[in-house]
């Protein structure tokens, strides 16, 4: 081949190189962008999988009082220090055991819970990420509590709502967690709701829905879909992983993340 047409064609190949390359770093379309906080992407490491996921059998930490206001350390408007308390429960031999179970609880309940957290097993064989349910409390990333319902930070009732779940994560700078430094324990915290809007208790299949949108949460996408039908929407949309909600999952576990859980 002469050298010129050579040059060229090799040109002509870089260009369309540097066209698909940006083109994967746009997300597709059926990804929805509320899946990035607004301090960045958040999502676990490779190193830490399998994910532990210990799912109490009822246990509630709304007994917890804080002492100055009187209202549950664990309520919605303290929502972001939840992985403290859960932190030092754990860490403190007994504590953890001395909580009493959640009014409205049944063990159908915990067993919708897992349920709903296992949908998002689909990913696993795509080497997104694993996890694994443990029933040792010492040992786990991810814990899930129960509340009768929920309280705002004045001790009020939040109950004419449907709020099924709350998740508070306390995440670290991925800098950080590569520099080796020893990070505090701060694990994951689900909080599940036992009742629904009229107080009876929660139906399954509402159950497995929320246990299944809070595990999303968990797992990194920290917003909500705008699109109801998505299981991450504030609708849970039928309960079930959308196209959308997968293509964002996939989409989130292929960049570096910012913060890691
Ligand atoms: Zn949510």
């Amino acid at each position: 081949m002469p050298t010129l047409v050579r040059i060229v064609l090799s040109f002509y190949l870089v260009v369309i190189g540097a066209a698909e390359a940006s083109a994967a770093h746009l997300p597709p379309q059926s990804v929805y962008p509320q899946f990035r906080s607004s301090s960045g992407t958040i999502r676990w490491l490779a190193e830490q999988m399998p994910l532990k996921v210990y799912v109490s059998h009822g246990k509630t930490l709304d007994k917890l009082i804080d002492e100055e206001s009187g209202v549950p350390i664990c309520n919605v408007g303290n929502l972001g220090h939840w992985p403290d308390l859960a932190a030092s429960l754990i860490e403190s031999q007994g504590e953890l055991e001395n909580q009493p179970i959640a009014e409205g609880f049944c063990p159908e309940h915990y067993d919708a819970a897992v349920q709903g957290i296992g949908i998002w097993k689909r990913f696993e064989k795509e080497g997104l990420f694993s996890f694994q349910f443990t029933d040792d409390p010492s040992d786990a990333d991810i814990y899930v509590f129960w509340v009768n319902h929920f309280v705002g930070n004045n001790g009020m009732a939040l109950f004419a709502n449907d709020i099924r779940g709350y998740t508070s994560k306390r995440s670290f700078w991925l800098r950080d967690v590569q520099s080796g430094k020893r990070l505090p324990f701060k694990p994951v915290v689900i909080v599940l709701r036992t009742t629904d809007a009229v107080g009876r208790p929660m139906a399954l299949t509402k159950m497995r829905a929320s246990a299944a949108h809070e595990f999303g949460h968990a797992l990194g996408i920290e917003g909500h879909s705008r699109d109801p039908h998505d299981l991450m929407s504030v609708y849970y949309g039928n309960g079930t992983i959308s196209n959308n909600d997968a293509a964002t999952i996939r989409y989130l576990y292929k960049l570096v993340p910012d913060l890691v859980p």
